[in-house]
């Protein structure tokens, strides 16, 4: 299996395979990893510790200039190859064309982390139906995209393979203004659990990652619904942003991504659920 597998080589042994230099190198070096998400925030962050790792990484986002510039980065800091695609994780045909180009040109990825995802916050009865299609289009069929077109090659190599969903501390912690997001960050850990339990059987495993509130820009690019135009908007953005930099830094996010590979676990919680869900309802508009 691919993360059981050493890099010892030898004269007669398979081909030895490039080392990275970080603390998962033996696991990762030499690997196909391919990162949504990887133009900024926790997605970058998996992207280089992997490199890091010396895997080879494949870096996709619907901001193509963000995606280039993570692929450019990975290779500084040790990825022997590392490409950059531009997709939006939430059209399927576009999924599985990448999917189709992956294979045809660089092979069957070994772990996949379907990370891209937005933030909505706002009262349920102010979200319009728009709305929560935007999320769940993104945050869930984008996962779900993802694991059906790679899940599917992996099933097919029959070699095994890694997925790995970024859920949310807001999957399993209720908590008011966030009904959309946390509905689809539940919905992604439920995806994630039934897949493990399905895939086991065909080597495959899956994890669910669930950070609470991490230092990126989705506090700031977040859709705040039902808060009026204005100084109290204004004030609101202002502390979505201030309480997004208290975060956890995403490097640690991007860490126990990689340590929950090794480790081969279901569900990860980041940040202590408390910790997350105390800063996320205050960023959140009152009811
Ligand atoms: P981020 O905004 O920095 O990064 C998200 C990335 O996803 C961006 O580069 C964006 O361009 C990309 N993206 C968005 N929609 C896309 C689409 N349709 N197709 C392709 N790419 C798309 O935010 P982040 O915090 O790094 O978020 C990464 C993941 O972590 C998300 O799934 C988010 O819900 C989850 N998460 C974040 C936090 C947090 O506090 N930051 C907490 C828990 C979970």
């Amino acid at each position: 299996e691919f993360v059981t597998a050493r890099h010892e080589g030898g004269e007669s042994g398979p081909a030895r395979l490039p080392m990275g230099t970080g603390p998962y190198a033996e696991w990762f070096a030499g690997r196909l990893v391919l990162v949504t998400g990887a133009a900024g925030g926790i997605g970058r962050a998996t992207a280089f510790a992997f490199a890091e790792a010396g895997a080879r990484v494949i870096a996709v986002d619907r901001d193509a200039d963000g995606a280039a510039r993570t692929a450019e980065l990975a290779r500084l800091v040790g990825a022997p190859e590392a490409w950059s695609e531009c997709c939006d994780v939430s059209d399927g045909q576009a999924m599985e064309q990448l999917a189709a180009k992956v294979a045809a040109e660089r092979g069957v990825v070994d772990v996949l982390v379907n990370n891209a995802g937005i933030g909505l916050a706002g009262a349920f009865l102010d979200t319009s139906v728009e709305d929560w299609r935007a999320v769940l289009d993104v945050n869930l069929w984008g996962v779900i995209h993802g694991c059906r077109t790679f899940g599917r090659q992996m099933a097919e190599r029959g070699q095994g393979g890694h997925i790995v969903n970024t859920a949310s501390a807001a999957a399993f912690q209720p908590s008011k203004s966030l009904s959309a997001y946390s509905t689809s960050k539940a919905a992604v850990l439920m995806l994630s659990e039934c897949l493990r339990a399905e895939l086991a059987s065909r080597g495959i495993k899956v994890t669910a990652i669930c950070p609470g509130i991490v230092n990126t820009g989705i506090t700031g690019t977040a859709r705040f619904v039902g808060v009026p135009e204005g100084e109290q908007r204004r004030r609101r953005l202002k502390a979505a942003r201030l309480y997004g930099k208290r975060g956890y830094p995403p490097e640690k996010v991007a860490e126990a991504v990689l340590r929950a590979v090794v480790e081969d676990r279901a569900v990860v919680p980041v940040t202590p659920e408390a910790h997350g869900l105390r800063l996320m309802s205050r960023f959140t508009p009152r009811l």
